[in-house]
C-alpha cells in the first residue's frame, strides 16, 4: 500500500525537510483514514527522528497503537455463540459466511442464525452460503423476529453440541434506541440457552472514518469484542484499522479481501504494519 513510503523517505533526508512537506504528508495520511489525532502523533514522532533507521520507528509507534487485547475467538469447549453486527453493506453477511467456513475448515462444527430477518435477500444468501459450506442455517418465516430466529438458533445449537453458533443480525441503524432494544433483545433471548463469547463488528475498510463512528455507536449498544475490516482488496488504504483500535481498544480479528469465501484471514498486526510501509 506504501501509505508511510513518503513520511520514511523525508524522515530518511530530514535535513531538507521544510514545514510544507509535512503538510503534505499530514494530507495524505489523512487521506488514508488514520485520523488525526494519529497522524498528529506520527508526525511529531517522525520528527524527532534523527539517526534511527526511521521505518523500524514508525512501525514501532504504529505497533504500539494497537489492542493488545486476545485477537483470538473465545472457545468455552461448548457451545459458543458469536453475533455478528454492523451496518447493512457492510459484509456482514458474506464474513458470517467466511468465518463459517473458516471455523469448520479448523474441524468445529457450525451453525448459522439468519437473524436479519428485515431483509428476505439476507436470509435466502446465507442459506445458499450454508448449502455450499455444507453446513445449517436456522432462519424464520418471512418478516419474523429477529429474537425469536436467534433464540431458536440457540435451541438447535445447544441440542447438536454445535462448536460455533454465528447469527446474522440486522443491520439497521437510523437511531440508536432502535438498535439497542434490538440487539439487546437477541443478546438476552440467545443467553437464556448459551452464552454470547465473541460480538463481531463489521466495518467496511472503504468507508473511511465513518466506520470509526460505526465502531463508536456499535460499542455504546453491544460490548463489541472484536470487528472484521471488509473490502482490503480494493483501493481501500484500511487506515481505519488504526483509527478504530487506538481510539477503541477493540482488536481487528479478522481481514475481508475479496468476494470469495477464502478471501479472509486472521489479522495480524505485524504483516498489516509491515503491508502499509512496503
Ligand atoms: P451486509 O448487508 O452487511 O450483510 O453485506 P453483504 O455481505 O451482503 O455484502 C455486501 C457486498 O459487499 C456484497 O456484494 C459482497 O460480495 C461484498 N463484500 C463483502 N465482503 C467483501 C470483501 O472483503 N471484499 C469485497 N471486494 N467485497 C466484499
Amino acid at each position: 500500500m506504501g501509505l508511510f513510503n513518503r513520511l520514511i523517505a523525508k524522515v530518511r533526508g530530514a535535513t531538507s525537510a521544510s514545514a510544507l512537506d509535512w503538510r503534505e504528508i499530514e494530507v495524505e495520511l489523512l487521506a488514508a483514514d488514520l485520523g488525526p489525532a494519529l497522524v498528529t502523533e506520527l508526525i511529531d514522532s517522525a520528527k524527532k527522528i534523527r539517526g534511527e533507521d526511521p521505518e523500524t520507528v514508525i512501525k514501532e509507534i504504529l505497533i504500539s497503537k494497537l489492542s493488545k487485547k486476545s485477537r483470538t475467538l473465545v472457545d468455552n469447549g461448548k457451545t459458543n455463540a458469536i453475533l455478528v453486527v454492523g451496518v447493512n453493506g457492510t459484509g456482514k453477511t458474506t464474513s458470517v459466511a467466511k468465518l463459517a467456513a473458516a471455523l469448520k475448515t479448523s474441524g468445529n462444527s457450525v451453525l448459522l442464525g439468519a437473524a436479519d430477518t428485515f431483509r428476505a435477500a439476507a436470509v435466502s444468501q446465507l442459506q445458499t452460503w450454508s448449502d455450499r459450506i455444507g453446513i445449517e442455517t436456522v432462519s424464520g418465516k418471512e418478516s419474523s423476529e429477529p429474537a425469536a430466529v436467534a433464540f431458536d438458533s440457540a435451541k438447535r445449537a445447544l441440542d447438536e453440541k454445535i462448536d460455533f453458533l454465528i447469527i446474522d443480525t440486522a443491520g439497521r441503524l437510523h437511531n440508536k434506541n432502535d438498535l439497542m432494544a434490538e440487539l439487546g433483545k437477541v443478546k438476552r433471548v440467545v443467553e437464556k440457552v448459551i452464552p454470547i463469547t465473541d460480538v463481531l463488528l463489521v466495518i467496511d475498510g472503504t468507508t473511511g472514518q465513518n466506520g470509526l463512528t460505526q465502531a463508536r455507536i456499535f460499542s455504546e449498544v453491544v460490548d463489541v469484542t472484536g470487528i472484521i475490516v471488509t473490502k482490503l482488496d480494493g483501493s481501500a488504504r484500511g487506515g481505519v484499522a488504526f483509527a478504530i483500535e487506538s481510539a477503541l481498544n477493540i482488536p481487528i480479528k479478522y481481514i475481508g479481501t475479496g468476494e470469495g469465501q477464502s478471501d479472509f484471514a486472521p489479522f495480524d498486526p505485524e504483516s498489516y504494519v509491515a503491508g502499509l510501509l512496503a
